[in-house]
């Protein structure tokens, strides 16, 4: 059985939080001298002399409109690679617990691992079709694992994993399966958030940063149980979304219609892409994507990596990562953007 409690570190447990001066007055009515902060303004057109509501409560709202859940279930960071780092400080004792990855996948899963001093035992997805090995996954898992992190749809593969796959492991690990749904928004199938309510160790990462245009902003999503938020809203730095941030992402939730224009568009000129690049005589495989990029084996991929640099067109080199071999990330870009990497790769032989 999972038992939140019996995963959280002890000085976590005990922790006393940091009590701001917005934590300990939440009126938004006054002559606000608590703070130290200047009280005439700043010096650009709009003012930020206050500091931030630190739980986000109107943007957590507006998100929970939108995404079918409380506030109370919703935790915002600094990226979701805040929320990352935070899972990582929350549950695993630095030298001694351990998480489970699954690459080729997201690098920041391992090197948030690293900076907690957090062991990583490495299950590779299976080759080709890159689905979770859920038998190695279950004999690598120890009583010291502490997370699994799976990302659906996958970075750098670009596809999703089986659900039924997840759901054996989020019903027998009793630690926290923590499913990446950064490109959810590109995907042919649904988002697990239903699925929160079945599963209290179902941690689940989303971002404004794909999708929605806003990777400039920084803001990450994680959804989760209440009891694991509470853990994750404790421990993270007090003001850690900026009111330029809250207020610009609130603007944005509102333009649903608009993002999902985007969105389909670039749908289809990633399957436009995906016809259009196995022509080419140097492409060997063009695999297949539920996400806003494709992972294309090339039988040089540093050969037209450089090319392409010559032309201007940056891509990612992923040739070098294990199972990906060969192989070259090139995200979905405008469709003019992606007509001239279709007419400069002509140009390449
Ligand atoms: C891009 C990406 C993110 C986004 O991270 P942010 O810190 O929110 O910008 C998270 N997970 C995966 C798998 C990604 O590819």
């Amino acid at each position: 059985m999972f038992d939140l409690g019996k995963i959280i570190r002890p000085n976590i447990k005990n922790l006393i939080p940091y009590s701001s001066a917005r934590d300990e007055y939440t009126g938004s009515e006054g002559v606000f001298l608590d703070a130290n902060e200047n009280a005439y303004g700043s010096p650009l057109d709009s003012n930020y002399n206050r500091y931030p509501d630190p739980m986000q409560m109107e943007l957590k709202r507006k998100l929970g409109e939108i995404k079918g859940l409380l506030p109370e279930n919703i935790f915002l960071g600094n990226g979701s690679d805040e929320a990352i780092d935070l899972l990582y400080r929350a549950v695993c004792e630095p030298g001694k617990d351990n998480v489970i990855l699954c690459p080729p996948t997201y690098g920041m899963y391992e090197v948030a691992a690293n900076i907690n001093d957090v062991e990583v035992r490495k299950v590779g997805l299976t080759p080709e079709s890159f689905q979770l090995d859920c038998v190695k996954i279950r004999e690598n898992i120890d009583k010291n694992t502490r997370l699994i992190f799976i990302c659906c749809p996958n970075n750098p593969t670009g596809n999703g994993v089986k659900w039924t796959d997840v759901k054996s492991l989020l019903e027998k690990f009793n630690g926290l399966v923590v499913v990446d749904e950064a490109y959810i928004n590109f995907a042919s199938y649904r988002s697990l958030v239903p699925e929160l309510l079945n599963y209290p160790n179902l941690v689940i990462l989303q971002t404004l940063s794909k999708a929605w245009g806003l990777a400039g902003l920084r803001l990450g999503m994680a959804f989760a149980g209440s009891p694991v938020i509470a853990v994750l809203n404790k421990i993270k730095a007090p003001y850690n979304v900026n009111i330029a941030t809250q207020q610009l992402a609130l603007s944005a939730l509102n333009k649903v219609r608009e993002v999902n224009d985007w969105i389909r568009c670039i749908v289809t000129e990633r399957k436009k892409m995906e016809e259009a690049l196995p022509h080419f005589p140097f492409v060997e495989k063009v695999f297949p994507s539920e996400a806003n990029f494709l992972l294309v084996r090339m039988k040089d991929a540093k050969a037209v990596y450089r090319f392409l640099i010559g032309a201007g067109i940056v891509v990612r080199d992923r040739s070098t990562i294990l199972l990906c071999e060969g192989c070259l990330r090139i995200t979905i870009g405008t469709s003019k953007e992606n007509e001239q990497l279709i007419s400069t790769l002509k140009q390449y032989s």
